[in-house]
């Protein structure tokens, strides 16, 4: 992308001038880490959403195809809200039916702890599966 180039920030919708050659189209404010910073404070549920939506579509992970991510950020918003998950300690999404993918009727915010300890308890239920012979 040419300098000087008019584009709309992707977070703010605000139009501005693209001054680098960056691809990403963001507005100089939405760049800056320290707004990012307090956009996060304020959407606390987007890092959920965003991580969340990582390890769905991130082929590291392993999840790609098993786990469907059909979520958008105002569905995590709505769950956060619904589930008070800023009185957690350590908020974390749980999916209600683990062999459901991420779907607003089937996610909730429940404590962290309590999350790895289901987490726990289904692995232990698995052990006894076979492994994947190619591991
Ligand atoms: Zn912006």
């Amino acid at each position: 992308m040419a300098c000087g180039v008019i584009k709309e920030c992707r977070r703010c919708k605000r139009e501005f001038t693209c001054v680098s050659t960056s691809r990403k189209a963001y507005c100089g404010k939405c760049r800056n880490p320290k707004w990012k910073e307090e956009w996060h404070k304020e959407h606390p549920w987007y890092k959920h959403y965003q991580s969340a939506r990582k390890r769905c579509t991130a082929p590291r992970y392993g999840y790609v195809g098993k786990i469907i991510f059909e979520m958008t950020p105002d569905e995590f918003k709505y769950l956060w809200f619904r589930d008070k998950a800023w009185l957690l300690k350590h908020s974390s999404i749980d999916r209600i039916d683990n062999t459901k993918g991420y779907r607003l009727d089937n996610c909730r915010f429940i404590e962290w702890s309590e999350n790895a300890r289901l987490g726990a308890l289904l692995n232990s239920g698995k052990k006894r599966r076979k492994r994947c012979p190619r591991k």
